[in-house]
């Protein structure tokens, strides 16, 4: 154990690249005393990722600044596949959309990482006084055994030590050829992991200082070569290729006439596949021949800018391509691996590039990395709130790494099929069938959206058990209710309106990131009698001392439903002829200091300019019946059921929840 001067802090947080300052933004939201670390002095101002699915859209609009990214973003509509004739020449064989549409509000779309880490960062420091302290790196982790299961506690022992600039700066002059254009070589899977080697320096650096902490949480963001993952002994399982790939960002002069589409190119000289960027730039993902003419492995070291080009002219042929500006450019080795585990007695945690590694062409590493610890975070940040029992935490490392290993599964087959040689015909066995690499990458689209995310039951995801996951403690929500409203998956969003002022909404813009669970109430028609009764009866029972609005307080919240629940109305009876006052109070609920609460009923009707909606239709519930829906703070259904089922709402809650 740690003796001397020791600080405490509920989160500890290593790592500030996208999934790090991910948790950040939901601790900095939810008030939670939390720290962040990086090795780094700088942050990153070039490369990395750069591809935005559909489902971070909708995270970064519940957060607030989706809209602002969305602007500044490259909006990436139609992918068209080029591939070789029979004689070898270069043609457009097809074009499909990108986005599978009516998906999401949002498509995929370009925008280089740093300029997400960006309103990451500006979000942290509106809401909180959370800076990224850089320049800082652990150096030793242990958890105190006894004290793992209790809330109070705080049973991860750190040291971390701070360093002084140029010694962290050693990581950057690993390269021997020192290139003048920015290069992610040294950060890519084709370098050697640093990490250790700089801390040994610092070790032995004046300057340097060491600081010991207690943490109650360590969540280790720390990327492919994480620190934290050894220290836990999670074990990243996989395999590595030996195709290699570059990556080059450039604003291209070239005849090629399709370079402002995302397009995916078998030609007889290797892959290539173009995606269109911000800011005049694209990137290419070029196929590095992995072998030289005599057979032998080729230095990966030697690759560089001017060769990739070269690829790219050979792969293009006979359209040519050239260059005056280089942004960034990399170099890397394909392969796909998961961490072992993802948690340490849930108090040491895994995300992002920690437990999951892939080729990085399906634009899913930084959305996946931010998925990971939007899932994480406000579970955390409700235990360490004393909102939510512990036991909810066990649900990140089963919902995560089913979705890191499927991730995996559609990245080998997408990086097969993308590295291989196109076959000649039929007879060819070894080639590349390109029907088949066509039809994947149209099936891969969906999964890609992030939006086909779909959580396994768990006492927060109540649907039907299925074999080998039969949870006696598992409630089971009522699908049938509202077929296209599947539990365990995102929300899809429809435009309702505000009954007060008659403005449309999306429904999912109505479901901000702010730590609250969310009760929908499609109450129906509730100008029928009968209906209406259903729905004040429900209001009644909301209302009740038992009830888990009631049960389920934050700490100091007196009268009112405090901030942990929020229930919104969504009826569909003509808004004309319903008058807002008239409802149940409960659904609208009256402050001294504010008046009437407007923001709580919604409407399924026509709206003036934007069309209906037709969310009772497009959800398939039965407006003369209505549900309930039970969603997560991060927008995921949890449970389904009748407006006479709110016993079976207080036993879910009370699972999760604490009294
Ligand atoms: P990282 O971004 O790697 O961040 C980890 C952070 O932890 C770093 O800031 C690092 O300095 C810090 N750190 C590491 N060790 C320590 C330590 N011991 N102590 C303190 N701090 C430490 N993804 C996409 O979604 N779309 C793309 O198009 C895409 N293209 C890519 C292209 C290339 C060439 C590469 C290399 C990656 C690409 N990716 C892409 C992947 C994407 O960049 C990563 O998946 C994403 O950055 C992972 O986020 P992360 O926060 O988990 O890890």
């Amino acid at each position: 154990m740690l003796s001397g001067n020791v600080s405490k802090i509920d989160v500890l947080i290593i790592g500030a690249g996208p999934s790090g300052l991910m948790l950040a933004t939901w601790m900095a939201r939810m008030g939670v005393k939390t720290r962040i670390v990086d090795k780094r002095f700088d942050r990153i101002n070039s490369g990395q990722a750069d591809g935005l699915q559909s489902r971070t859209f909708e995270i970064f609009d519940s957060l607030g600044f989706g809209q602002d990214i969305w602007r500044e973003a490259n909006h990436m509509l139609e992918i068209r596949f080029w591939n070789p004739d029979r004689s070898n020449k270069l043609y457009r064989s097809d074009a499909i959309v990108d986005t599978v549409p009516g998906l999401s509000r949002f498509q995929q779309a370009t925008l280089h990482q740093a300029r997400v880490e960006d309103h990451l960062l500006n979000y942290i420091r509106k809401h909180s006084e959370i800076e990224v302290e850089y320049g800082c790196m652990p150096e030793s982790l242990s958890i105190n055994m006894d004290m793992v299961e209790g809330d109070d506690e705080y049973p991860v022992a750190m040291t971390l030590r701070h360093l002084v600039k140029p010694v962290a700066k050693t990581e950057t002059s690993n390269d021997p050829r020192k290139p003048v254009i920015p290069n992610g070589l040294y950060r890519s899977n084709i370098a050697a992991d640093t990490t250790d080697a700089l801390l040994q320096n610092a070790q032995s650096t004046e300057g340097t200082r060491t600081e010991k902490i207690l943490a109650k949480y360590v969540v280790g963001c720390d990327g492919a070569h994480s620190w934290t993952r050894r220290q836990i002994g999670s074990v990243m399982e996989g395999e590595h290729t030996d195709y290699i790939w570059g990556v080059l960002d450039i604003i291209p002069i070239t005849d090629f006439p399709d370079i402002r589409y995302r397009c995916a190119i078998h030609s007889s000289s290797g892959s290539m596949m173009v995606i269109p960027r911000e800011d005049r730039y694209v990137r290419l993902y070029i196929q590095v021949t992995d072998t030289d003419e005599s057979g032998k492995v080729i230095d990966r070291f030697k690759i560089n800018p001017e060769n990739l080009v070269q690829a790219a002219n050979n792969i293009l042929a006979p359209y040519k391509i050239s260059y005056k500006h280089c942004h960034w450019w990399t170099a890397y080795r394909i392969g796909q691996r998961v961490g072992s585990k993802f948690s340490a007695y849930e108090r040491v945690f895994l995300a992002g590039d920690a437990v999951h590694t892939h080729s990085p062409k399906a634009g899913q590493g930084m959305n996946i990395s931010m998925h990971d610890t939007y899932n994480l975070g406000w579970k955390l940040a409700s235990v360490v709130k004393g909102q939510a029992k512990r036991s909810l935490l066990e649900t990140y490392s089963t919902e995560r790494r089913q979705i890191a290993k499927e991730l995996i599964e559609f990245d080998q087959r997408f990086s097969r099929l993308f590295s291989g040689r196109p076959a000649k015909d039929i007879m060819d066995k070894e080639g590349i069938d390109l029907t088949t690499f066509k039809e994947v990458f149209e099936k891969g689209n969906l999964f890609a959206s992030g939006c086909a995310v779909d959580y396994g039951s768990s006492p927060i995801v109540a649907k039907m058990s299925y074999p080998g996951n039969a949870r006696s403690d598992c409630l089971v929500g009522k699908q049938d209710l509202a077929p296209n409203v599947p539990i365990g998956m995102r929300i899809p969003s429809h435009r309702i309106l505000n009954q007060s002022d008659a403005r449309p909404w999306h429904l999912q813009e109505l479901l901000p990131s702010d730590g609250a669970w969310r009760v929908l109430v499609f109450a129906g028609d509730i100008l029928e009698p009968a209906q209406f009764s259903r729905y004040s009866a429900f209001g009644k029972a909301l209302s009740s001392p038992d009830s888990f609005v009631n049960q389920h307080k934050p700490k100091g919240a007196e009268g009112g439903l405090g901030s942990l629940f929020e229930i919104l109305t969504i009826h569909s009876s003509p808004r004309a002829k319903v008058e807002l006052l008239s409802l149940p109070e409960v659904f609208h609920p009256y402050s001294p200091e504010y008046g009437w609460d407007y923001n709580k009923i919604y409407v399924d009707d026509r709206s003036h300019h934007e069309g209906h909606g037709q969310a009772y239709a497009n959800y398939g519930i039965d407006p003369r019946r209505g549900c309930v829906v039970v969603m997560r703070p991060d927008q995921y259904v949890s449970w389904i059921g009748e407006l006479e089922d709110i016993d079976e709402m207080n036993r879910f809650f009370g699972r999760i929840l604490t009294a």
